[in-house]
């Protein structure tokens, strides 16, 4: 695949013209409050970059689940009174059941270049989700003249809906902001057209999961490196006994397969070679766990592997440390647990350690690596759970795909 050269906020000419932006703004809220606001701080270059630019600018964000149309506690208010608080520009806050209404229309009439309005959250159209988003999708692009959308929201990306993907249809020019230029230049064209040696990580509980993304990063990288639940399904397809630990009976036949594919694309597959054990998975997860280390070609029959062992930690972490480039997803234990943490602390530590571009696909690894304070040690990491695994698939995500080229 060729490198993606998407339009972005500094292709735009943006002055004093209307422009939709479609931001991750779905932040965790509790009581009416904002409890995390990082999504809103990680907007704010694309929004004060086209604010300074002159644009009139729209946003607009999904929040939550709301089944039955309008609910005040799905309403983007308080992401609106926040942005307030962080931008220099003056915010206003367009309540409206129908996103698009009278309201949202008098708002954006009235805005001034450089100003911005924020629409209500666009699930509150339940035409966001289908694919009879059509209509809403023209209603957006109705609102900024058809003049300009921006796509900002990488964890949206994956989804066709009307606000992040439908809406392009109807406007003169789009572009990607900067959130998801980030995504794409690491999630895409870094694993695209890796620095070698590129070293791919990945772990988690269960080996379906993550079928299309082993076999696709299996293409791209030099060595492959399987931990976590998955690890197991892969030893007992080698013939190894594996106690009780977590296996996908049915993926054997396919983690033999991707042996045998690295065998013949002459790939490294790194498997655990000794695990840590326990009588039974902890109950509360958290809770107390007595364990012990064995090679993985000696776990007991009545003992489950639950996080990988000390010399795996070492193997795993001087193979990303040799690496130049280290794209990391999936957890290598039951990290929830302070016992079983010690793999994916060891691997998330030899990350940030590492002088490689080291790329965190989201889910539990960001948040392993976050909680460690490693985050500002990595090169990226990235804002989507879904929609990164997505990207590691090679799938085209339809949120960046209808985005025009440079
Ligand atoms: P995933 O959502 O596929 O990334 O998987 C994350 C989950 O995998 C976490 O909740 C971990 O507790 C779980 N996990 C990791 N290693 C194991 C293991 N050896 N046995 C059972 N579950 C595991």
């Amino acid at each position: 695949m060729s490198k993606l050269n998407k339009k972005n906020v500094e292709d735009l000419n943006v002055k004093g013209r209307k422009v939709l932006v479609r931001v991750d703004f779905n932040v965790p809220m509790k009581d009416g409050k904002i409890t995390n606001d990082n999504r809103i701080v990680a907007a704010l270059p694309t929004i004060n970059k086209l604010s300074e630019n002159g644009a009139k600018i729209v946003l607009c964000s999904h929040l939550g689940k709301p089944k039955n149309g309008p609910e005040d506690k799905f309403s983007l208010k308080a992401a609106a009174d926040r942005l307030a608080e962080l931008v220099n520009t003056k915010v206003t806050f367009a309540k409206d059941d129908t996103v698009v209404g009278e309201n949202a229309k008098k708002a954006v009439a009235e805005m001034k270049d450089g100003e911005i309005v924020v629409l209500e959250n666009t699930r509150f159209r339940g035409a966001d989700e289908t694919k009879n988003g059509e209509g809403f999708a023209k209603e957006l692009a109705d609102l900024v003249d058809d003049e300009v959308f921006v796509m900002d929201a990488f964890g949206s990306a994956h989804r066709a809906h009307a606000s992040t993907a439908g809406v392009t249809k109807f406007v003169k020019e789009t572009a990607v902001g900067y959130l998801m230029n980030k995504e794409i230049e690491f999630l895409g064209n870094t694993v695209e057209n890796p620095v070698r040696p590129f070293v791919a990580i990945l772990g988690g509980a269960k080996v379906a999961d993550k079928l299309n993304v082993i076999s696709n990063l299996l293409e791209k990288c030099d060595t492959l490196i399987i931990g976590g639940g998955m690890a197991y399904t892969f030893l007992k397809a080698k013939g190894f006994e594996v106690g009780t630990s977590l296996v996908d009976d049915e993926k054997i036949d396919y983690c033999k397969e991707m042996i045998a594919k690295a065998e013949k694309l002459g790939k490294k597959l790194l498997l655990p070679i000794d695990t840590t054990i326990a009588k039974a998975f902890p109950d509360p997860i958290d809770g107390p766990v007595e364990t012990r280390v064995v090679d993985s070609d000696k776990i007991p029959a009545d003992m489950m592997g639950l996080d990988i062992g000390t010399k795996t930690m070492e193997l795993f972490a001087n193979e990303a440390k040799s690496a130049k480039t280290v794209v990391w997803n999936g957890p290598m234990g039951v990290f929830e647990n302070p016992t079983l943490a010690k793999g994916t602390n060891a691997v998330a530590k030899a990350l940030a350690e590492s002088d490689a571009t080291t790329i965190i696909g989201g889910g539990d690894s960001a948040a392993a690596v976050v909680q460690l304070g490693y985050a500002d040690k990595m090169s990226h990491i990235s804002t989507g759970g879904g929609a990164s695994l997505e990207y590691l698939e090679g799938k085209v995500l339809p949120g960046i795909d209808v985005i025009q080229d440079k």
